[in-house]
């Protein structure tokens, strides 16, 4: 059948993810898809052959020159605004689309909604919350985009969904100009990727875009009050007509917002008579864990639901049903009274903080590569809760010198070791530190690739180590 790309001349920037499956798409719907791509390795060499067996043009080695003749981009989200071929793409007046608008065009007449999750931090959990409910209500759904399941496959593929609850990153919506969710959330902003972005605002300006077209619901963070703040954004968004801003907050709700009261989440927003009343949601013992940042995430992701109109029983049900992805503060185990508990995803500082502001008592693990952040916000906050700190990794000293501006009586052990033992004797220096009652918390703030693969394999060496000290 004919489509709009067909016989039109469509270059893919990068190959991988999501440049491979945009080349197939695009190449079955008749278009003329060239694959530019920087790198010229084994891997790449094997998926252009692999696209090059179907009818694909690929260039290796050359992501920065326009193919003559090209009609439309579809980039990967990664590659850089500032990129030449994006200014010669500029100067030729074509278009440039990412993963994410590609997905949104290529949706049927009678697609399935999406519910779209952006921040700096939590995203991914939201998402699974959200999707766990929409289950719960009965509906047909998956978490998609920025997560694993491909947006391009759950638009194109055979299974049919009632609603998408789409994890969208800020790489991605700067590429996607005319995605219109039903409904969107912006969880918080923190400074994250500014050297892609170019500034805070222009990195704002990006997960704002989230929020414009949508018809239902803006789903925003009333206790993040930075500038610009996510209500800033939703002001900033140019909305259908009747479309509402909902607020989130850990507290008590004003009307249109979903909040916390007496160890209940409530809903305000979408009951009759906001003014009067409130609805009652489910208990925040039923969000796992029950920490105040993931309280913030069930509270966005039941606004998103609530939205698409899903009752509040199923709201409770899904949470309920909800498992987080390992590596988010997961409880290992509890040695001699002492909880140990693995938030090895907490890459950046802004998730530690979180992290921290869950226990009252914290013998702290942290450390790795700083990707140039810097710490004394996040110690001189946290000060008061550490029993004593442990540090790892090549940036290490960072973090040790602003415990000593921060929080100089605070014990803190300084391990000059990268092998793949000092986890082991990371957690044996904890578990010195701490007292019954303590958490020995990995939260490094850091990223893990100067001793580990990832921060899996981080998560894993902690969680073994612990098993090590219980046996
Ligand atoms: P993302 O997909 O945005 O990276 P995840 O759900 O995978 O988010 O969580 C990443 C890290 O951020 C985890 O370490 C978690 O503890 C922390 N985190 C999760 N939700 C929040 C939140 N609402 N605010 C701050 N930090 C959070």
């Amino acid at each position: 059948m004919p489509s709009e790309f067909t016989g039109k001349h469509v270059t893919v920037a990068g190959l991988g993810v999501s440049g491979v499956p945009a080349a197939k798409v695009l190449h079955g719907l008749g278009a003329h898809v060239t694959v530019v791509n920087d790198g010229d390795d084994e891997r790449a060499r094997t998926q252009a052959a692999e696209l090059e067996a179907l009818g694909v043009t690929v260039r290796l080695g050359d992501g920065d020159t326009l193919p003559e003749g090209t009609e439309l981009i579809v980039t990967a989200p990664g590659w850089k605004p500032t990129k030449p071929l994006f200014t010669a793409a500029g100067q030729a007046g074509v278009p440039v689309w990412g993963d994410v608008e590609l997905a949104w065009r290529l949706r049927g007449p009678d697609a399935a909604p999406w519910l779209a999750v952006t921040g700096t931090n939590g995203k991914t959990t939201t998402v699974q919350m959200l999707a766990s409910i929409l289950k719960a209500a009965g509906l047909r759904t998956a978490a998609v985009g920025n997560i694993g399941v491909s947006l391009l496959d759950a638009v194109t593929g055979d299974t049919e969904y009632d609603v998408l609850a789409v994890e969208l990153s800020s790489y991605q919506l700067h590429w996607a100009p005319s995605l219109r969710a039903h409904s969107a959330a912006v969880l918080n902003l923190a400074p994250d990727h500014l050297d892609w972005h170019g500034s805070m605002e222009a990195y704002a300006a990006d997960k704002g875009r989230i929020y414009e077209g949508n018809r239902v619901a803006c789903v925003y963070n009333v206790d993040a009050t930075d500038k610009p703040s996510t209500e800033d954004l939703v002001r900033a968004a140019d909305v259908e007509e009747g479309c509402r801003a909902i607020g989130f907050t850990l507290g008590t709700p004003g009307p249109s917002q979903l909040g916390v009261v007496e160890g209940l989440l409530v809903d305000r927003a979408f009951v009759e008579d906001r003014q009067k009343n409130a609805q009652e949601l489910a208990e925040v013992s039923d969000v796992n864990p029950p920490a105040p940042h993931n309280i913030a995430n069930a509270l966005a992701a039941a606004g998103l639901a609530r939205a698409f109109g899903v009752s509040a029983a199923a709201v409770r049900d899904g949470l309920r049903a909800f498992t987080p992805d390992a590596h988010r503060i997961a409880h290992v185990a509890d040695v001699d009274g002492v909880a140990y508990v693995d938030d090895s995803k907490a890459t950046n500082t802004h998730a530690t903080e979180a992290s921290l502001a869950a226990y009252e008592s914290i013998v702290w693990i942290a450390g790795g590569l700083a990707k140039g952040a810097t710490f004394d916000e996040l110690v001189a906050g946290a000060a008061k809760r550490l029993r004593g700190a442990v540090l790892i990794g090549a940036d290490r000293a960072l973090i040790r010198e602003a415990l000593a501006r921060h929080a100089p009586e605070v014990p803190v052990v300084d391990l000059d070791r990268t092998d793949t033992g000092a986890m082991l004797q990371a957690v044996q220096e904890a578990r010195r530190l701490a007292r019954p009652g303590d958490t020995v918390l990995l939260a490094p703030a850091c990223a893990s690739m100067d001793m580990f693969t990832n921060y899996n394999q981080r998560g894993d060496a902690f969680a073994q180590a612990v098993r090590e000290l219980g046996a």
